[in-house]
């Protein structure tokens, strides 16, 4: 589905419950207690305020057969206690899968008619649902190369203050990974390496900082080559990095253009955003994927989301 379809095909608030509930449960619904198929439709007639003689909406329930349990499409998911239509939801999932570089909270913030901080949080929620909890490892040729976000010294690694290192790892050919990191000593990046690419890569292609050292590690059998970089040498045969350091270009266009000002905080969840794009640059059903993605992923609170450090693997100093 592109955006024009989903607000032609999702423009009521039945048809998004009737499209959550085949995502969720591609095979029939199923209940959340005892996962029995045997399922009951009913319809719960809305509170009435004695007060105002008000009634709230009927509403859709299923109720399981064998244990009685009644439950919802948008139960136990993000969707569930928000009060903004599942419409709004799903298009701002639309706009964020559909968008390559990302887009700013100011502009979902116009696109759907909310305010800043719904927009802000509704993304964020998204991006939880693109995170990859354990991607498998890499193999066949793999790039690495550290890139530095924020301040204004390009590749002065003596220079690192007030920078945030991104270690990139791309197989090429296949996918992505971005992990940021609070420097660019040995040790660390060795950290990334060893927890995304497979110990029976075929090569594993750096440029000629020392950090990248394999001798004595997992990897001391595969296939290590460098390019020389700081002799204006990129590509020397099959050796360069060149797949890796257009996923950074493309991710750095995004940041001037789409985030202006993205809190570090938050770097490793933009980071997450972009890579499960760029590893789902060819579904064939992005939209879907993800709406599903977040059906089966659970809430998350607000405060959690503000707190310090909740999304950063290491401790800021
Ligand atoms: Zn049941």
């Amino acid at each position: 589905m592109n955006l024009l379809d989903i607000y032609k095909e999702l423009n009521t608030e039945e048809k998004c419950l009737t499209f959550l509930e085949h995502m969720r449960w591609p095979d029939g619904v199923k209940c959340l207690s005892c996962e029995s198929q045997r399922i009951s439709r009913i319809t719960s007639r809305g509170k009435l305020n004695k007060k105002t003689g008000h009634r709230s909406p009927d509403r859709e329930l299923y109720q399981c057969n064998e244990c009685r349990f009644q439950f919802t499409t948008t139960t136990g998911t993000v969707y569930h206690d928000t009060h903004l239509p599942l419409s709004k939801w799903f298009l701002a999932i639309a706009l964020i899968t559909e968008s390559k570089k990302g887009i700013s909270a100011n502009q979902l913030s116009r696109a759907l008619g909310v305010q800043y901080r719904t927009a802000w949080y509704l993304a964020h929620r998204i991006r939880k649902a693109m995170f990859e909890a354990n991607p498998p490892k890499l193999k066949g040729t793999v790039e690495i190369d550290e890139t530095y976000i924020g301040g204004k010294q390009r590749g002065h690694r003596s220079k690192l203050k007030n920078k945030d290192v991104v270690i990139g790892v791309r197989e090429r050919g296949g996918e992505l990974r971005l992990v940021q990191t609070p420097d660019n000593k040995e040790d660390t990046v060795y950290q990334v390496i060893a927890d995304n690419v497979a110990k029976d890569a075929q090569a594993i292609m750096t440029d000629e900082s020392r950090i990248y050292n394999f001798r004595n590690t997992q990897f001391h059998k595969v296939r290590h080559e460098r390019i020389r970089h700081k002799d204006k040498i990129y590509v020397c045969g099959d050796v360069h990095t060149n797949t890796v350091e257009s996923a950074f270009s493309l991710f750095k266009r995004g940041l001037t253009g789409a985030f202006h000002k993205v809190s570090l905080k938050h770097l490793q969840r933009y980071l997450n955003e972009f890579s499960f794009r760029f590893n789902n640059r060819k579904a064939a059903d992005l939209f879907g994927m993800t709406v599903r993605r977040m059906a089966l992923a659970g809430n998350l609170p607000y405060a959690k989301l503000i707190e310090e450090n909740a999304f950063t693997p290491f401790v800021r100093r």
